[in-house]
């Protein structure tokens, strides 16, 4: 049932010059130490989301430093992902229960997956609910158990967190983005703040040629002689996308040429996302300024990386965040954001860095405009950003965290 995922090679070596180089010593100390360990990643989905932009980079850089590492994803059918999404919002503190149905259907998955589990791993980390229920069913007890969650579970709904807890007590230990997620009545011990990473050298964040990347984004429709902000982001409703429609509405009162992109990608384990993909075209239809992409019609990596590189301003009105990778992958890039003070996204743009926060959609049109109106500030905006990203969210810093921890927990 386990699906294993492929994944290239890299090496850390590549990272030099473009990640503080103090940071790379240190991990390539601490990998010495764990040399050989066996560490099995395990989510939902191969694509689409942070989870798996993540493992994608971290894996092959763990077994370019020595580690046996693996990822690999659970098998699942539509009814058991839409399940999922609702465990997801309800601990991210959307209203709702499931059914006895629903939750035996849950539990269901993880006994048909958990069999499936090799043996012999030094540690297993599991990302996010979908899985979560497969530690307490595995037959091999020898591997520390992580469960790594991304989301904001600071004010999880009651009913769905009571029906989790139970399976999160197998877990040796917990890794949250932010202190203030951990929920209430936490039952793993032991608790680890690591906030995520973008990998610089990715095709979503290398730098692109400018030519190059105005190509792209000529090649698909989008007018680089008229102004340009985009949001990218999965279509959910705590990425608000009809909250972005609405500002930059009211900005386009005073900008009439600005152009906005919604630019998402329809992960497998996302069945609402369709739903909420057909009230912003409904939405948007007929609006020759409004470009809505998805990685169906090929809007990919590379795509994002234009999008990312040439707008003007980068939007991410989100009202609940786990991290929001996508805000680090702007910023890298040297382009402000305008983004909700929510989650994760405060720590990425602390005040006077990277861009605006905001708390509504008349906020977030009054920021557009003001820096669509001093490009210059917004620009400088934009490189201390960069900085802050390369200092505190490149990936070897993650990879640097993580392994500490499984030392601590091996010790
Ligand atoms: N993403 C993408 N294409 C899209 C939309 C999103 O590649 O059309 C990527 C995005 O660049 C980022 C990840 O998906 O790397 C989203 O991670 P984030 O933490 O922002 O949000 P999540 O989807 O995990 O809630």
């Amino acid at each position: 049932m386990l699906d294993v995922v492929d994944i290239g090679d890299r090496s850390l070596d590549a990272y030099r010059g473009v990640a503080p180089e103090a940071q790379l010593e240190e991990l390539v100390r601490v990998s010495q130490r764990l040399r050989g360990a066996r560490i099995l990643h395990l989510n939902a989905t191969s694509y689409g989301g942070g989870v798996s932009e993540i493992l994608r980079s971290c894996v092959p850089l763990l077994r370019d430093l020595g580690l046996e590492a693996e990822w690999k994803i659970i098998r699942g059918d539509d009814a058991f992902f839409q399940i999922t999404k609702r465990l997801h919002n309800g601990l991210q503190g959307a209203p709702g229960d499931l059914s006895e149905t629903e939750k035996a259907l849950y539990l269901g998955n993880a006994q048909l997956n958990a069999p499936h589990l090799a043996e012999g791993y030094d540690f297993v980390i599991v990302h996010d609910p979908q899985p979560a229920a497969i530690a307490g069913l595995a037959r091999h007890r020898g591997a520390r158990w992580i469960w790594r969650c991304h989301i904001d579970t600071s004010h999880p709904n009651p009913a769905i967190w009571d029906f989790l807890t139970p399976y999160l007590a197998a877990y040796d230990a917990a890794v949250f983005t932010l202190e203030n997620f951990i929920p209430p009545r936490f039952p793993i011990r032991r608790i680890a703040i690591l906030p995520p990473a973008i990998d610089p050298l990715s095709p979503k964040n290398l730098a692109l040629p400018q030519e190059l990347a105005r190509h792209i984004l000529e090649w698909i429709g989008v007018r680089l002689d008229q102004p340009l902000v985009t949001q990218v982001s999965r279509f959910d409703k705590w990425k608000d996308p009809l909250g972005v429609v609405a500002a930059y509405r009211l900005v386009r009162q005073r900008l009439p040429q600005l152009q906005l992109a919604l630019v998402s990608s329809m992960a497998l384990d996302d069945p609402e996302a369709w739903d909420i993909y057909e009230k912003v075209r409904a939405e948007t239809a007929g609006d020759p300024l409004i470009h809505v992409f998805t990685n169906l019609v090929g809007v990919g990596n590379v795509e994002v990386n234009a999008f990312q590189s040439l707008s003007d301003v980068v939007i991410q009105k989100s009202l609940r965040e786990g991290f929001g990778l996508v805000v680090s992958e702007a910023l890298w890039k040297g382009t402000p954001v305008v983004a909700g003070r929510v989650g994760g996204i405060p720590m990425q743009m602390p005040p006077g860095t990277g861009g605006i926060l905001v708390d509504s959609v008349e906020e977030c049109a009054e920021s557009l405009l003001h820096l669509l109106r001093h490009p210059q500030a917004a620009r400088l905006l934009g490189e201390s950003g960069r900085e802050r990203v390369r200092h505190h969210f490149l990936m070897p810093r993650l990879l640097l965290d993580e392994l500490l921890l499984l030392e601590r927990l091996s010790g």
